[in-house]
């Protein structure tokens, strides 16, 4: 297992396909416990990702995520975008210098772009965020970092759904207090697909 900057390509691309195909799922999951923007959020942000990077030429992994961090703070709004923006700024700071993305810098870079949403958001887990799905996929990595990447699409889905039972303590969804149980919630599924899609970009 392991990633070049090609399939880092094909990552952001599936990423992209998946946020505008469940543009208008994520708007009604943001509808029930949120703003309703959050498909509007992460359409609007991996489309500008695909557009400011798709004609550039990088010398590494680390330098197209560098930009992809960068697109994802300015473009995307609310919480998510200074979020998802950190995750991949930590990814960009661990994968530094390397042209093959291994196995354990696939663990380390998952861990580090955890810990930094985690810092930025001063959230952990079982706080009904996209914590608690970065936080189980996480967790594989370090059980048994050959993981296969279809473990990886389970678990990151079954993390996404077993937020509907938790109870909102951080961001927007925390001011329908107890109403927020029985959603789902909504970064956490678009973290899943952002799991989905490196699954596939693994794999392939
Ligand atoms: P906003 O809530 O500002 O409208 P979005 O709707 O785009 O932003 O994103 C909301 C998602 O961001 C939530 O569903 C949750 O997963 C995530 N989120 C919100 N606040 C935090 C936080 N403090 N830590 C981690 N994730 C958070
Ligand atoms: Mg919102
Ligand atoms: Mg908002």
């Amino acid at each position: 297992m392991k990633l070049q900057l090609n399939d880092i390509r094909n990552w952001l691309e599936l990423s992209n396909q998946l946020m505008q195909e469940n543009r208008s799922y994520l708007i009604e999951l943001d509808q029930a416990i949120g703003d309703s923007d959050h498909g509007i959020n992460m359409a609007r942000g991996f489309q500008e990702v695909i557009t400011k990077t798709q004609d550039q030429n990088y010398q590494s992994p680390s330098d197209l995520l560098k930009d992809v961090a960068m697109t994802l703070m300015s473009k995307v709004g609310g919480a998510a975008g200074p979020l998802y923006g950190t995750a991949f700024l930590k990814l960009s700071m661990a994968w530094k210098d390397k042209n093959e993305i291994q196995v354990n810098d696939i663990k380390e870079g998952l861990q580090a772009g955890l810990d930094g949403i985690k810092q930025r958001g001063k959230a952990t887990t079982g706080e009904k965020t996209m914590i608690d799905v970065w936080d189980p996929v996480v967790q594989l990595f370090k059980d048994d970092e050959n993981v296969a990447p279809s473990t990886i699409e389970e678990t990151a889905k079954r993390a996404m759904n077993d937020t509907k039972e938790l109870k909102a303590t951080k961001g927007r969804a925390s001011y329908f207090k107890e109403k927020s149980i029985g959603h789902i919630d909504p970064g956490s599924a678009s973290s899943y697909y952002i799991f989905s899609a490196l699954a596939t970009s693994i794999k392939g």
